[in-house]
């Protein structure tokens, strides 16, 4: 069997898993063999349930502190590496989980494959699947550095199921010093203001493009937001013309969003878009170019101007 052993790199985000670790543990119970989590924060009682519930039959919870963790982590896990001699490691596209990763490559001597979509285990080969051309390609690529292999996977690549699961047992890792490699310290932390559902959770999210016109314009979108429960995106022509935050972008350089509906609005569709959208379930464009791209992955279409049919949905709705 190629895969033995897999460990899932968790980080503690408000006191709760990162979604993303949820995500990687599920696919990992599929490989079958011993599943563990290495866990990066705090830690709490709930949170260790839940690893557990997960599939995660131990934890190695690496205790932080206000210092910025992946160098001290990275050191680590490597010595955790060498005494239980995992196959493999996954982690999230995340910036502490690419931190690490990337640090343990070098480390470990080991190839890190990013951006993977998949992981799969085919006889003695594990193989990660990666999409190239704005997801129109997929490329297979097989380790053959031996074990541990390390792979860092795009966020909502797998649905996030917990199992019945037991409670993990626990194995406390002091972080080592790792002198000034390790000594940058954590000075303050700003939450981001939120209303409404987060982007990455969103039943249905509505986007903007730069076919919206101007920021004032924006307001319309919230508006159909508010009435459907929804989460408001944005194309990096949006954010890049300050109308709204980075924290919207969807795309290959913003977040990558799976809701039931996704609704583009005066969006062209381009591939740095689509790529972090095009696995919405159901897609509805707006756009008054009916040769826009973004025709070409909708489910439905209204070649028109969102000027005038976005009003026209936000009657619509609030009539009901
Ligand atoms: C390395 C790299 C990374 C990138 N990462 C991202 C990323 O993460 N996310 C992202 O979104 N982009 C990303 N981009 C940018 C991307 O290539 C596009 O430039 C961007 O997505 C275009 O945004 P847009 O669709 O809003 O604007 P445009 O491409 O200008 O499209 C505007 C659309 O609005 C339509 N329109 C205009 N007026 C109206 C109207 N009144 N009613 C209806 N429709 C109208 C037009 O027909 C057009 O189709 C990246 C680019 C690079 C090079």
């Amino acid at each position: 069997m190629a895969v033995e052993t897999t460990w899932v790199f968790v980080e503690e985000q408000d006191g709760k898993p990162a979604a993303i670790s949820l995500e990687l543990l599920t696919k990992a119970r599929t490989f079958g063999g011993d599943l563990a989590a290495v866990l990066l924060g705090a830690g709490n009682e709930d949170l260790l349930a839940q690893l557990g519930r997960y599939g995660a039959k131990k934890v190695f919870h690496l205790v932080t502190d206000d210092r910025l963790p992946a160098a001290a982590a990275t050191a680590a896990i490597a010595d955790l590496v060498g005494t239980h001699q995992p196959d493999l490691l996954l982690f999230g596209l995340t910036s502490t989980d690419r931190d690490v990763a990337g640090r343990l490559s070098a480390r470990l001597g080991k190839p890190v494959i990013s951006n993977a979509v998949d992981v799969t285990v085919e006889g003695d080969d594990i193989v990660v699947t990666n999409e190239i051309f704005g997801g129109t390609r997929l490329v297979d690529t097989v380790f053959r550095a031996g074990a541990p292999h390390l792979v860092i996977a795009r966020p909502k690549s797998f649905a996030a199921e917990p199992d019945e699961g037991v409670a993990p047992e626990l194995v406390t890792v002091a972080l080592p010093d790792v002198g000034q490699a390790g000594s940058a310290v954590v000075t303050g932390r700003h939450v981001e203001q939120r209303e409404g559902p987060q982007l990455e959770d969103a039943a249905i999210v509505v986007s903007a493009g730069r076919g919206l016109g101007s920021a004032e314009k924006l307001t319309i979108l919230d508006e159909l937001a508010g009435l459907l429960g929804a989460a408001v995106g944005a194309t990096r022509a949006v954010v890049d013309a300050d109308w709204l935050p980075y924290s919207r972008q969807v795309g290959q350089t913003g977040k990558t969003v799976k809701p039931d509906v996704y609704i583009a609005c005066g969006l062209s569709g381009a591939m740095q878009h689509l790529v972090g959208m095009k696995d919405s379930k159901v897609i509805i464009a707006i756009n008054k170019d009916e040769e826009a791209p973004i025709f070409g992955v909708s489910d439905l279409g209204v070649v028109g101007d969102v000027h005038q049919v976005l009003p026209k949905l936000v009657e619509a709705l609030r009539s009901r």
